[in-house]
């Protein structure tokens, strides 16, 4: 069975592209009828925070990414993993290193004035003597020192490493505490994964974990070093690029499918197609579709894709929405209208939610520009006598196409041209000259809501 996971350090909020690894992970397991585990990376006491890890699982609800079985935090397995580095120094794979800082440190300034690579030169690797006093040991893992470690990306193609790049390396510090790669290994193992995916950040790290892999005898995983997002320019995504947080895009009023839509085609694609609901995605994700070269942020694709998105939301599942923006029209009775006339209007939800606002209020200013263009010549005649038109209309008024029909007549009994009523009644109505259809706005707020704005208008 397939299993994958996400294995975020709590030390700061979720970027997205922490999620779009974490996605590409989450479809490959959905791909598969597998697992996607939650692990959580929290062994860095110091960098830790209670908020981060708050912040990563509320946008992973917010984007419905939901994990298998209970997330697994590394901060409760030091037992664990300390029973690893017990057999390992038993079974001679690894061994104390009572080397000091200063040691540590004039070896690396020897080095660097070589202009070699700074690295542990194994001087404790086959120590038997009596060990210096006062000094607490690390424990260092015993790597190859010949050949090469190879592995097989899927992305990236055959991967060698001259075991002299990789030295023997701390497993566990002298305060007894676990290091990064050593816990990873262990936990993707123990944890069953089957695919590992991740940025190429951590290409680098992986020869060092395949090396406690094999010295532990696990079954080494799959393993996708996902590129880097870059910014328009090429470079890599800076927090200057835009919202890189999550939660960001929530605020900004983008929904999470069309997040989610965007950034499946990060690094992804199915020929040249675009749109993909999440069904789509778990169809067709294979990890082993992943572009090699870097993908490019481009919040022009993102916005159009929440307008998209937007559009074919069922408008009481809007309304919803709209509430956190500062709109709440979950009881309003023209709410099908009102959606209908303004979700075309809005690329973010607080862009449709500023439209929306433009008809319910009534204008108690008007843009002076606006009223400069429009109300010019008979204007204000014009709107009085289709507010004595409105007052006397013999049909009923509910419609939008009810209310066309009187501009329809008063253009052609004035013989006018449209814009001589439109730009007028578009001020009186809205107080500036954007917004939706007149038809539909005046259906939305109402007959005496609409000659009351005119009135005021013109007063
Ligand atoms: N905790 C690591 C990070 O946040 C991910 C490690 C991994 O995926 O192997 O970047």
């Amino acid at each position: 069975m397939t299993v994958t996971r996400f294995a975020p350090s709590p030390t700061g909020y979720l970027h997205i592209g922490g999620l779009r690894t974490a996605l590409f992970s989450w479809l490959t397991a959905k791909h598969n009828n597998g697992k996607f585990l939650l692990r959580i990376e929290d062994t860095d006491m110091a960098r830790n925070s209670e908020e981060a890890l708050e912040a990563i699982i509320k946008a992973f609800d917010w984007v419905g990414l939901d994990y298998d079985g209970e997330a697994v935090y590394q901060s409760k397995r030091f037992d664990l993993y300390k029973q690893y580095t017990e057999q390992l120094l038993e079974e001679g794979k690894a061994y104390k290193c009572y080397m000091t800082r200063e040691e540590l440190d004039a070896l690396r300034e020897e080095q660097m004035a070589k202009k070699e690579r700074p690295r542990y030169d194994g001087r404790y690797r086959d120590f038997t003597g009596t060990p210096p006093e006062g000094v607490e040991p690390v424990i260092r893992i015993k790597a190859p020192q010949e050949g090469v470690i190879s592995f097989v990306d899927g992305v990236k193609g055959e991967i060698n490493i001259a075991a002299s790049e990789v030295d023997d390396f701390i497993i566990a510090r002298a305060d007894g505490t676990p290091t990064y790669n050593f816990v990873v290994a262990i936990d993707d193992a123990l944890m069953g994964l089957t695919d590992v995916i991740r940025g190429d950040d951590h290409l680098y790290n992986t020869p060092k974990q395949i090396v406690v892999y094999n010295a532990l005898g696990f079954r080494i995983p799959k393993f996708y070093h996902v590129a880097m997002i870059n910014n328009e320019q090429g470079k890599k995504l800076s927090k200057r690029d835009g919202a890189t947080d999550v939660m960001e895009y929530k605020t900004q009023g983008f929904l999470p499918e069309a997040l989610l839509n965007f950034l499946v085609r990060l690094g992804w694609s199915y020929g040249d197609q675009e749109i993909f609901s999440l069904e789509e995605m778990i169809e067709l994700f294979d990890p082993k579709d992943i572009n090699k070269s870097s993908s490019s942020y481009n919040l022009d694709k993102l916005l159009w894709l929440n307008a998209h998105y937007i559009k074919n939301t069922p408008n009481v599942k809007l309304a919803e929405l709209l509430k956190d923006f500062g709109v709440d029209v979950v009881e309003h009775d023209k709410l099908e209208m009102l959606l209908d006339a303004t979700k075309e209007r809005g690329k973010t939800l607080v862009e449709l939610a500023e439209q929306i606002r433009l008809i319910l209020h009534t204008p108690t200013e008007y843009d002076p520009k606006a009223v400069k263009k429009a109300f010019k010549g008979e204007a204000k005649e014009i709107l009085t006598d289709f507010i004595a038109m409105l007052q006397t209309w013999e049909k009923p008024l509910h419609l939008p196409s009810d209310y066309h029909a009187v501009l329809e007549k008063i253009v052609e009994e004035k013989g006018i041209g449209f814009g001589k009523i439109g730009q007028p009644l578009r001020v009186s109505l809205l107080g500036a000259m954007t917004g939706s259809g007149l038809d539909e706005i005046m259906a939305i707020i109402g007959v005496d809501e609409t000659i009351e704005r005119i009135e005021r208008a013109v007063a």
